[in-house]
Formats: C-alpha cells, sequence, structure tokens
C-alpha cells in the first residue's frame, strides 16, 4: 500500500458489497494508524444503528468507535485540529456533501478512509459512492462471497419485502444477514422481492413466450 509522509493527504475509498470486508478493513487501516500513533477519528451515518450508535463495528465484531454523524458537513466541525486519519464507515449513506467534506479534509494533509456500499440491492450506484471513487487516490474493490453459487459476489441480495414505511423506495433499509445476502452478478436478483418471497420481475410475465 502506500507510503506516506505526513501532511500528506489524501483519500481511499475502500468498497463492495454487503459482506465483503469493508468494515474490517477500515478497522484494520485504523488500527495501523493507531500503532503508528496518528489521530485517528472515525465517523458513521446515524442511520447506521446496527450494532452500535457509538462504534464501528464488522460483520465478525471487530469494533472502533466512532462518532454518529446526521449531515456530512457535521464531519468538519467534530474534526481536531491534530488529527492524522479521518475513517468514515457506511460513506453511501451519507449525502453528496460527503464528497467536498472528504476532499476538504485531503487537502488539510489528513488520510481520509473511506467504506462504503458502491452498489445498492439493485445494482445501481449507490449515493455519493460514484463521485468518491472518481476523487479517490485509491480504490480498493472487495468482493465477498455468493452464497448461492460460491463465486466471488459483488451484489448485496435483499432477502425481505420492501416495507412501504422505507424511505427512498427502500433503498435505504439499513439491515444485516437477516435481510441481505451477498451474491455474485448471475445469482443477483435486482428486483423487489414480494411479500410472499417471490421476485417480482419488473416487465417479464412467464407467460410471455418469443416476444423481445
Ligand atoms: P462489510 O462491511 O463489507 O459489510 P464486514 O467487514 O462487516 O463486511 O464483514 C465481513 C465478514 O463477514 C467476513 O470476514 C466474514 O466473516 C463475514 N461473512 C458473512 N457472510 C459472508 C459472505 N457471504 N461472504 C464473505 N464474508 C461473509
Ligand atoms: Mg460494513
Ligand atoms: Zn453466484
Amino acid at each position: 500500500m502506500y507510503h506516506r509522509s505526513p501532511g500528506y493527504g489524501c483519500i481511499e475509498v475502500v468498497c463492495g458489497s454487503m459482506f465483503s470486508g469493508k468494515t474490517e478493513e477500515l478497522l484494520r487501516r485504523v488500527k495501523r494508524a493507531q500503532i503508528a500513533r496518528q489521530k485517528v477519528q472515525v465517523f458513521k451515518p446515524v442511520i447506521d444503528n446496527r450494532y452500535s450508535v457509538d462504534h464501528v463495528q464488522s460483520h465478525n465484531a471487530n469494533k472502533v468507535a466512532s462518532r454518529p454523524i446526521e449531515k456530512a458537513r457535521d464531519i468538519l466541525r467534530f474534526v481536531d485540529d491534530n488529527t492524522r486519519v479521518v475513517g468514515i464507515d457506511e460513506a453511501q449513506f451519507f449525502d453528496e456533501a460527503v464528497v467536498e467534506v472528504a476532499q476538504k479534509l485531503a487537502f488539510r494533509g489528513i488520510r481520509v478512509i473511506v467504506a462504503g456500499l458502491d452498489m445498492d440491492f439493485r445494482g445501481q450506484p449507490f449515493g455519493p459512492m460514484p463521485r468518491l471513487l472518481a476523487v479517490a487516490e485509491d480504490v480498493t474493490k472487495l468482493s465477498a462471497v455468493c452464497v448461492v453459487c460460491g463465486n466471488p459476489a459483488s451484489r448485496s441480495q435483499r432477502i425481505v419485502p420492501t416495507g412501504a414505511a422505507e424511505a427512498d423506495g427502500g433503498r435505504i433499509a439499513v439491515g444485516g444477514n437477516e435481510m441481505y445476502e451477498a451474491r455474485c452478478r448471475f445469482c443477483h436478483e435486482p428486483d423487489v422481492i414480494a411479500a410472499n418471497g417471490t421476485s417480482s420481475a419488473s416487465g417479464a410475465p412467464e407467460s410471455a413466450g418469443g416476444t423481445e
């Protein structure tokens, strides 16, 4: 990986599907920075309260203290003068301003490590992630293991029905392995799962034969 002199600000993005190890990788980098006695601060959106409000935790229970943030711009208010590394987990849930925030911090000489889902459960680019990936100096795209076929998984499969109460057409439904599973491109079904558990494929009814 990178070898930086102090004050060399940059943006690193760790992306991939759910269960691909993004949080684990973020924590690994954070812990190494702490070993190097660099002051680290970690932020996450308030919406991600799956395990804890004040920690970033991976699916295998590794964790580090973090501050829950409502709006991306608030991060700027909380970053201390002597902070050398800023970690941001679940960045896909932040507003677009997170891109400017990351850029500002990097120009200030801070190493910004951003982790987030590159795609939503429909396989579409997720929130501010495309722009973060574009402006980053370093991008790591991780894969999980497809629970259907065992090949590398790039997609997050929604396995519960979309509830009417969920915001953004159900795209922002925070959950762990009770709601999502990792799948490869070929096993992924992007259509919303109906209440009876079947996939409500848009456009192509089973009986439609011959037409394209
Ligand atoms: P992410 O932040 O990308 O959702 P985490 O870092 O929280 O992922 O968790 C990654 C861990 O999830 C893996 O090390 C593994 O222990 C576990 N895991 C559970 N299901 C899968 C899967 N289908 N593929 C890969 N890892 C999985
Ligand atoms: Mg995570
Ligand atoms: Zn598969």
